[in-house]
């Protein structure tokens, strides 16, 4: 049985008082729920650490949004993986098309991002996914193929089980849009096949590969049903703690 796993996103939301309001509720309203999968919380850089406090003794896990994957030096504002270790993460989202959109991040530069994390022992979730433009001109599988084959480059058999990859279309971030579960089982699917052959076919069906892309509460249960997703990355409905309870309820 592959993990199911459910994260939540916070994207640049939530100054330390509005991490804190979120935290309690969200972990009290899990408190006396019977949770069948691993809940993750990625808040900006300035929440982690009261985070991990407040998490502690709770089934919520602590991931960061990004990091650089240099150990220190002059690297002016950017965060190593040693520092997120330090205030309590265990995972880090790293090549999400917002990074790669607006902050111009390549695959090379993610795969040295991936592979600083796992030496570090922290846990990427690592983001693939086409634009609409891409879909459209039918180069999905092309585009999918290639972050996921490039981010992966040289990454040892041994530390895929560390790694979860995220298919987020990037025409369903944010927009309201998401993927029909067929649409999104036909990428994760695909996404499998791609590490199978990479790699094995039991790393490729031990894999938890999420979905993303405007995940609520109303279809998050519908694409968890497809054999291939194994959970979701939630950006926006995560920032409301009953509507990312009600997202992990339904795994
Ligand atoms: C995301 O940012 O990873 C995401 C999936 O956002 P949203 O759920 O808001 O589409």
């Amino acid at each position: 049985m592959r993990k199911k796993v459910i994260a939540g996103n916070w994207k640049m939301n939530n100054d330390l008082n509005e991490s804190q309001n979120l935290i309690s509720k969200l972990t009290s309203g899990l408190s006396n729920e019977k949770i069948n999968c691993e809940v993750i919380i990625c808040p900006p850089f300035t929440s982690l650490q009261e985070a991990s406090s407040l998490i502690k003794n709770t089934v919520v896990k602590l991931g960061a949004q990004n990091m650089y994957y240099e150990e220190n030096s002059a690297y002016t504002g950017e965060v190593s993986a040693s520092m997120l270790k330090s205030v309590g993460c265990e995972y880090v989202i790293l090549g999400h098309s917002e990074r790669r959109t607006i902050f111009g991040e390549s695959d090379s530069l993610i795969n040295k991002k991936i592979k600083k994390a796992l030496q570090s022992n922290l846990k990427p979730i690592f983001c693939a996914g086409e634009t609409l433009q891409e879909r459209e001109s039918g180069v999905t599988k092309d585009v999918i193929r290639r972050q996921v084959v490039e981010g992966l480059k040289d990454i040892l058999i041994n530390d895929l089980a560390q790694i979860i990859i995220a298919y987020e279309p990037v025409w369903a971030i944010g927009t309201g849009k998401t993927a029909t579960p067929a649409q999104a089982e036909e990428v994760h699917e695909y996404i499998r096949e791609i590490i199978g052959s990479l790699y094995n076919k039991d790393v490729s069906e031990n894999l938890t590969i999420q979905y993303g892309g405007s995940v609520k509460p109303e279809n998050a249960a519908e694409l968890m049903s497809q054999k291939d997703i194994d959970g979701a990355l939630v950006g926006g409905a995560c920032l409301k703690a009953d509507s990312f309870i009600k997202i992990i309820k339904s795994v």
